[in-house]
């Protein structure tokens, strides 16, 4: 228990936020965010889609024209943002989605978020760590049997995952290389979701090949971020949550993602609060967020804060805020999890996704424990989509979209501020296109049923159409690449 509260005590490095700040003061202001919002009440139609032109040609937005954007009530402008949305999503990422799924390794958290079920008071919650074998286990199934190639590694903030235990479950979930149909199944990126962590940790994240270093800042309204999150916690601090970005792209770590927990203050401040990150960290480091997340506060078990909470999102603002997000940070990758009931997914899908996740569990140990139904007590809340990742793929396709398993962009150096270029000037979309259909035909291959096996084909085959009319160059390498892939080659990209 002492070590525990020393280990606590040592957690925030005050220089480590201090450094950052300008005139001692962080870069949310609270007042300008909600003077921003009023002052755009009723924004002038003109105005509006000279937005949205600057929105399709990649320039993040400035708060008060995403301030703007909030506020458009018009049901034939909602539309066009709608359209909007996709063409920006076509012009940077095409029509491909990336598939992860979140492993959760611990519930253990110093932490009393009231909104969590996690948090140090919940009693009712079974706390566990997995062991390294477990991680073992659980990998082979997400990477054998399911196929997944990216995780989402997520940690209460605990001295029992610290960032040794971070960094060595990264090398375990790394190390496991399955037998599968034709190929071998194996995790190709791991994203981390745990708490701030300090600049040498991080660089230690970066040595044993960190993806995205994901952390939301839940609420950006600093009282209500008061509120929820204790004083005497590690979470309490405010600035230490909103620069463990910095302190990330100071470490190298390239990809940072970045998100707020909609539902515990008004969307379109936290809304507003994610569009000043982007921009901060876009003019300290050149580097926007990689991805942004927006998920919304779901039920935990004994949890009373949210069945009290008074600002949760209704599913029209939830849409509306996603078309603001997808305008406002149009480079960004952004994050739908399923969390959300397959009804929303399938409708907010097109207005700009680019990740998604399927086969989901977060049960700690759950995906190796064949006998486990959801169970409240086990884990942080209850998922809304159950859809495995053979059939969400499959539904993808059906809309046209190919889930891409492609992660050559991180192994060849696409990362960072250069991924960022090539992002904007919509160039990563065409390595991308055929990395996208040579993973796609992998998996296919792999792990597909013989329905999502056709479905796919027919979307592979239009690719091979696409590429060899407006790429014509590449696209006898394309095919050499593909007919290897056919023969039991795997992992061949551009
Ligand atoms: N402990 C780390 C932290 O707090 O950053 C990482 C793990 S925490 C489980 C990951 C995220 O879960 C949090 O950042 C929060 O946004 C989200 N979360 C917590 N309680 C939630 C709830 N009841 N509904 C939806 N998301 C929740
Ligand atoms: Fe712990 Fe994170 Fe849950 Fe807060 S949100 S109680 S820090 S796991």
């Amino acid at each position: 228990m002492q070590e525990v509260k020393s280990w606590v005590k040592s957690r925030i490095k005050q220089d480590e936020i201090d450094k950052y700040l300008e005139n001692g003061r962080d870069f949310i202001n609270d007042d300008e965010i909600l003077e921003k919002i009023e002052k755009h009440k009723s924004p002038d139609r003109e105005w509006v889609r000279e937005i949205f032109q600057k929105a399709l040609s990649i320039n993040t937005l400035t708060p008060d024209e995403t301030a703007a954007l909030i506020n458009v009530e018009d049901e034939d402008l909602i539309e066009e943002m709608k359209e909007v949305a996709l063409q920006i999503k076509k012009k940077v990422y095409d029509n491909r989605i990336v598939t992860f799924a979140p492993l959760y390794l611990g519930d253990y958290c110093v932490n009393n978020c009231l909104y969590c079920g996690f948090r140090s008071d919940n009693q009712v919650i079974k706390r566990k760590v997995l062991s390294d074998e477990e991680i073992l286990r659980e990998t082979e199934e997400l990477a054998g049997k399911i196929g997944h190639k990216r995780l989402i590694l997520v940690y209460g903030e605990h001295p029992a995952t610290d960032v040794e235990y971070i960094a060595k479950s990264l090398e375990l979930v790394y190390s496991v290389k399955v037998k599968v149909r034709n190929g071998y199944g194996q995790i190709r990126r791991c994203n981390v979701n745990a708490a701030p962590l300090q600049i040498d940790e991080l660089r230690r994240l970066v040595e044993v090949g960190i993806g995205t270093f994901q952390v939301f800042q839940e609420t950006y309204h600093h009282e209500t971020y008061n509120l929820v999150h204790p004083r005497n916690t590690i979470k309490g601090d405010y600035k230490w949550r909103l620069y463990c970005m910095h302190r990330a792209l100071e470490a190298g770590v390239d990809d940072v993602g970045i998100g707020a927990l909609f539902g515990l203050y008004d969307w379109r401040f936290e809304v507003m609060g994610l569009v000043y990150h982007a921009r901060e960290l876009e003019s300290k480091f050149g580097i926007g967020p990689h991805t942004v997340s927006f998920p919304r506060l779901e039920p935990a078990a004994n949890t009373p804060y949210i069945q009290e909470a008074k600002y949760r999102v209704s599913d029209k603002d939830f849409e509306k805020l996603i078309l603001v997000l997808r305008l406002s940070i149009p480079y960004t990758g952004m994050i739908l999890t399923a969390r959300e009931p397959r009804e929303i997914r399938d409708k907010v899908i097109h207005y700009g996704i680019t990740q998604t996740d399927a086969s989901t569990k977060i049960g700690i140990g759950a995906y190796s424990d064949r006998c486990s139904e959801q169970e409240l007590e086990r884990q942080q809340f209850l998922i809304g989509d159950t859809r495995t990742l053979d059939e969400l793929i499959r539904d993808l396709a059906k809309f046209g979209y190919i889930t891409s398993f492609c992660t050559a962009g991180y192994r060849c150096g696409r990362t960072g501020d250069l991924i960022m270029k090539l992002l904007k000037t919509g160039k990563e979309g065409q390595f991308c296109k055929l990395n996208a259909i040579l993973t796609f035909k992998e998996w296919l291959l792999d792990y597909a049923s013989n329905e999502t096996q056709e479905v796919g084909d027919r979307l592979i085959q239009k690719e091979l159409n696409e590429v060899k009319e407006k790429m014509p160059r590449v696209y006898d390498k394309l095919m050499e690449y593909y007919n290897r892939i056919e023969n039991g080659e795997r992992d061949l990209f551009f």
